[in-house]
């Protein structure tokens, strides 16, 4: 029977280009799991959107000398380049910025008003009189009270991950003039997030399924109590508040951009013609998956849930598969620092499943995990061409040369091509439940290992050296052959769609992966096939000192 899985996913702020942290944090896993669950068979609805407001987006354009609006278009349309070119298959990638989504932001701001969830409070706030502003979020550094790291911002701190309030932070500094701001009174409306504590941590409790770095992290957060939380600013980009006498606030980014979750779905709705079309994926039997980057899991795990239990009748997360950081030769990727590497300079240059392959093979899901060039290249090579790339073109080339371009009959199939066989349909199953339970890393290394198998056999059946006293023999080996990589083709597919694709028409089928399924199917005898081609290119070891060196060298500011 088919399952819904709704597929929701981080919201980058529109103030700088991707980079690969974020790719292999969020982007890919959930491009990857949303294309496996496609090919399934399940209804998929994967959004998400630019996040346009916030005090990234301002403080960006401030520097820039340019609107708001201007910087959040530029990078918007960067995005969905990006998304194209890298295969990252949203059903909708829309922005906060729209009515839409201003329209569901107010609806739930009201309704959780109403019912006493939210209310009106003084608050006292940093306020630089050299700038004769108030200083939120990132307007404002400090030191985190918690871990103590230094370079917290008003909001929260990168290093533990924890909320915070601008006044919590110790050492007080303006991020525009570097002053000390003064304290000042101002009115805000605040989450009562105090209220939710127990049954959020009842909640939790019976999510075991969740990894174990999502769960202690969330758990121990609910212990520590709940405190509740301002959500409205002193600035003027932004959701506005429903409310008179708030015209001069806007709505805290963060309460707004998780709401584009829901407001993005019923975008995606009205633009199926079926305004009501959302509530398949909010409501009864559909597990909801948010795929984030571990500086986010609060955010997921108790103040949306929280939101959504105040507001009532959706679904609450079934799952919040957050991953570890990705560093760049041992640093953590920064953009302010300009240490990254460039999600539209890499596909400038390179091609989009090498990538792919890369961050799956290396995925941080239980700990952080590298990325060098060195690595890149060397996996490249080593892995994707020479293993599976040399296989897939070893036998289509010999299949193609020897059999008029036609898939051979299999014949009396020996017991050493029967496992084989047999391995496949086995690795195609693993990679199945694997998928199912977000491990990916994983469920590459069974699909790799199964090419590896593959390539033993074929040494060992050497049908290039028997076809012209056992053509038969041969026959049964490549056609063997060509069953693994045709089930390779769909085990591989929601890591590498492009080369999958590719192999898929070389194998002489029409259509596409996702059309025929996650099936364990031969292609039949006689069947014919495209002229062989190579799935993948060595690169050349050069590329490691020339992107070594711009990575260095590099004096480009994003964008
Ligand atoms: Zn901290
Ligand atoms: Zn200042």
């Amino acid at each position: 029977m088919s399952e819904r899985i709704f597929v929701a996913v981080a919201w980058p702020y529109a103030n700088g280009p991707l980079h690969l942290g974020q790719i292999a944090g969020a982007y890919l896993p959930a491009d990857i799991f949303a294309r496996y669950h496609r090919t399934k068979g399940n209804e998929v609805l994967m959004v998400s959107g630019s996040d346009q407001h916030g005090t990234p987006v301002t403080v960006r354009a401030e520097k820039e000398g340019k609107s708001p609006q201007e910087v959040v278009s530029r990078y918007h349309q960067g995005f969905l380049d990006s998304w194209e070119k890298l295969g990252i298959s949203f059903d909708l990638f829309t922005t906060t910025g729209t009515q839409n989504h201003a329209k569901v932001v107010h609806d739930l701001f009201l309704t959780l008003l109403d019912k006493g969830l939210i209310y009106k409070d003084r608050m006292a706030l940093p306020y630089c009189p050299n700038c004769r502003r108030f200083l939120p979020d990132r307007y404002v550094e400090g030191t985190c009270p918690y871990c103590h790291s230094r370079g917290a911002r008003g909001d929260q701190c990168d290093e533990c991950g924890k909320p915070l309030n601008p006044v919590d932070l110790i050492d007080l500094r303006c991020g525009i003039c570097r002053g000390s701001p003064e304290i000042r009174d101002s009115e805000h409306f605040f989450l009562r997030l105090s209220a939710f504590c127990e049954q959020l941590k009842s909640w939790v409790k019976e999510q075991s399924h969740w990894r174990q770095n999502v769960f202690n992290f969330t758990f121990r957060y609910l212990t520590e109590g709940l405190k509740d939380r301002a959500i409205t600013r002193d600035i003027s980009w932004g959701v506005s508040v429903p409310v008179p006498g708030f015209e001069g606030k806007r709505i805290y980014v963060w309460f707004e951009a998780v709401i584009g979750y829901l407001s993005a779905s019923k975008e995606w709705a009205e633009s199926c013609g079926d305004g009501e079309r959302w509530r398949s994926f909010w409501q009864g039997e559909v597990k909801s998956y948010y795929f984030i980057g571990k500086d986010n899991i609060i955010f997921h795990t108790v103040i949306w849930p929280a939101m959504l239990l105040g507001y009532g009748g959706l679904n609450l997360p079934y799952d919040v598969p957050a991953n570890e950081f990705l560093t760049l030769k041992g640093k953590q990727l920064s953009t302010s620092r300009n240490w990254a590497v460039w999600l539209p300079d890499y596909l400038e240059r390179y091609h989009p499943d090498p990538l792919r392959y890369l961050l799956s093979a290396n995925m941080p899901e239980t700990s952080d995990a590298d990325f060098s060039w060195r690595g890149f290249v060397r996996r490249n090579n080593d892995e994707l061409v020479a293993t599976y790339g040399n296989l897939v073109h070893r036998v289509l080339t010999l299949a193609y040369r020897n059999f008029g371009g036609r898939v051979p009959p299999a014949g009396d199939v020996d017991e050493a091509s029967k496992a084989m066989l047999a391995k496949s349909e086995a690795t195609l199953r693993r990679v199945d439940s694997l998928l199912y339970g977000c491990h990916f890393r994983e469920a590459m290394r069974e699909a790799m290992s199964l090419a590896q198998e593959a390539n033993r056999y074929l040494d060992t059946k050497a049908p290039w050296k028997i076809i012209k006293e056992d053509r038969d023999s041969a026959a049964m080996a490549i056609s063997t052959a060509l069953g693994v990589i045709c089930c390779l083709k769909t085990a591989l597919y929601p890591f590498l769609p492009f080369s999958s694709q590719k192999l898929h028409r070389l194998l002489g089928f029409d259509g596409s992966v996702e059309e025929v399924g996650w099936t364990f199917s031969l292609p039949p005898a006689g069947q014919r096939l495209a002229p062989p081609e190579p799935l993948f290119a060595k690169l050349d070891e050069a590329v490691v000192e020339e992107e070594d060196n711009r990575l260095e060298h590099s004096v480009l500011t994003p964008g």
